[in-house]
């Protein structure tokens, strides 16, 4: 499968002709067959907004799991509350994606607070309950202990039910380790879990390489913009055409093409 817009329609597509449900980690059950598909959010918001567009206008609903801690977008700044609200709107949810690296483990229950206030952040940015959690590259400890998250009212997507009874497929470090398309044709699995990172999909098929250095190039510039909006006069002591020239001088340095 590619990593484009259309190739992602097409699988929600497949998804709705075998009869799959879109549903969320609660409604689920009242479906005898079911997909709930799940998106983390692990640099790029925008990239979110415009996925979770593609699926309102086909008509689906799904779960994006933001981070609290992310150094590279904020949750709590007007653009990206509104992003967050505007996605909630379409009648999508928004859960937490947990970063376990951002805290020391003092002891086993060390995540219960952490856990517990980035959820309440959480909710002030989106203006709604927050009731799913997700792991951000989880250790094997956390994997494996089935975290019991505001007494069961929230839900932890790497719970044992979403793994062992539901078949979960995932395009980590964009790659499907299995034929996902396949899998949906063939209707082996009533019930589907399925982990798509928006970060990965644009409108043609790009290169990993390209994905990636597209982004950083990108961050170069939304930094400009915000030195700008924080700068007096910032043109004056550094044109965003001076970064242009920093890029090929760099490139040119370094031997690898641009940044
Ligand atoms: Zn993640």
């Amino acid at each position: 499968m590619k990593f484009t817009y259309d190739a992602y329609k097409n699988m929600i597509l497949r998804l709705k002709e075998h009869g799959y449900i879109f549903s969320n980690y609660f409604d689920y059950r009242i479906y005898d067959k079911s997909v709930i598909m799940r998106h983390d959010v692990d640099n790029d918001l925008g990239k979110a907004l415009k996925l979770s567009g593609i699926e309102h206008e086909m008509g689906v609903t799904s779960t994006y799991f933001v981070l609290a801690t992310s150094n590279f977008y904020n949750i709590f700044s007007k653009k990206n509350r509104d992003i967050l609200r505007f996605i909630c709107d379409m009648g999508h949810s928004v859960g937490l994606h947990f970063d376990e690296t951002q805290y020391s483990k003092v002891d086993e229950n060390w995540w219960q607070e952490a856990v517990d206030r980035e959820i309440y952040l959480l909710e002030q940015c989106v203006g709604r309950e927050v009731t799913s959690v997700s792991m951000h590259r989880p250790s094997k400890d956390t994997l494996n202990s089935d975290w019991d998250i505001r007494s069961g009212k929230v839900v932890n997507s790497y719970g044992k039910e979403f793994f062992e009874n539901h078949k979960y497929l995932s395009d980590s470090r964009r790659n499907w380790k299995e034929d996902v398309l396949g899998i949906i044709e063939k209707e082996q699995y009533n019930r589907l879990h399925i982990l798509v990172h928006p970060f990965w999909y644009n409108e043609t098929e790009e290169t990993t390489k390209d994905v990636l250095a597209t982004f950083c190039k990108g961050q170069i510039y939304q930094c400009y913009d915000e030195l700008d909006r924080n700068t007096r006069n910032l043109s004056e002591l550094l044109m965003k055409q001076e970064l242009l020239v920093w890029e090929k001088v760099n490139g040119e340095d370094n031997g690898r093409g641009t940044v």
